[in-house]
């Protein structure tokens, strides 16, 4: 077994404990640099707003097609405390503010984001929910400690990664956001993904990843397909997405088939991190 394979297997065994999966199918290992068939070929390119305010398009063609623009993510030309400049400024000067949609009436506070404004990876959910909207931070509940797992079992740090959701204010109940509120909330989250322009973004659940793909299909047909967000450019670049289940869904159906599938998206994604994976 050579060196790459032996790390595979030690990775997958870690994180099978950290997401509770009793047993390592053989085929396991090959998930680290999935064979050409898994990266989907280019498809027709589907049309996203590209001004920061704009909020999401209609809904694109079904299917879990993948777009293939011309332009990879390779991080705007911004230092780390200019990013960190305009996330704060958007945060402290519009968001914790805002009253645009009904969900400010009901939050305690609002929920920004957080992590590296120089992060390779971010991940996207849907909403606060009770423990975020008391603190203030993303993740920080239940589901937020099944995220953590799982960025750790990816091999990095929370504090190395990004995490945001579509909608800053806690909806009500938990309940998902309307798509009058995602929209209300789009200019936000576009903005933080065009200040971070990270090179991979993973989608946790169903809204975060039809807001970003501009698609009504729904989330366990998306899932595992690597997809476009392209509503940077052309200014900016097209940014490879993963898909996946929401942590919160996770805990909620927490059986070895979903968390072998959770596990095998964020192993596609590690794999295009470290160049092992080109996707088309
Ligand atoms: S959810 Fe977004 S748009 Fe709605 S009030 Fe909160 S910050 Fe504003």
């Amino acid at each position: 077994m050579d060196s790459r394979r032996q790390r595979a297997l030690r990775q997958f065994i870690a994180t099978d404990r950290l997401l509770g999966v009793e047993a390592v199918p053989l085929g396991a290992l090959a998930t680290t640099a999935p064979p050409a068939s898994a990266v989907p070929a280019a498809a027709p390119a589907v049309p996203r707003p590209a001004a920061p305010a704009s909020p999401p398009a209609p809904p694109a063609p079904s299917g879990a097609s993948l777009v293939a623009p011309p332009r990879r993510a390779t991080g705007p030309s911004l230092d780390r405390a200019a990013r960190l400049r305009i996330l704060a400024d958007i945060d402290t000067n519009e968001v914790k503010s805002c009253t645009k949609c009904e969900l400010s009436r009901g939050r305690t506070h609002t929920v920004f984001g957080e992590g590296d404004p120089q992060a390779q990876l971010m991940f996207i959910g849907e909403g606060p929910g009770e423990t975020e909207d008391r603190e203030g931070r993303p993740f920080c509940g239940r589901a937020g400690e099944l995220l953590d797992k799982m960025i750790v079992a990816m091999g990095l740090k929370r504090t190395e990664v990004y995490i945001a959701n579509t909608v800053k204010c806690r909806p009500p109940n938990n309940r998902t956001p309307t798509p009058a509120e995602i929209e209300a909330c789009w200019g936000y989250l576009i903005r933080q993904i065009a200040t971070l322009q990270p090179r991979v973004v993973v989608t946790l659940g169903a809204p975060a990843s039809k807001t970003l793909l501009n698609t009504t299909t729904g989330i366990t047909a998306l899932r595992g397909s690597w997809q476009w967000f392209t509503a940077l450019q052309p200014e900016g670049p097209a940014i490879p997405v993963m898909p996946t289940f929401h942590p919160a869904y996770l805990l909620r159906a927490y059986t070895p088939d979903n968390r072998r599938k959770v596990w095998d998206d964020l192993q596609k994604v590690m794999g295009y991190l470290k160049g092992e994976l080109t996707i088309n």
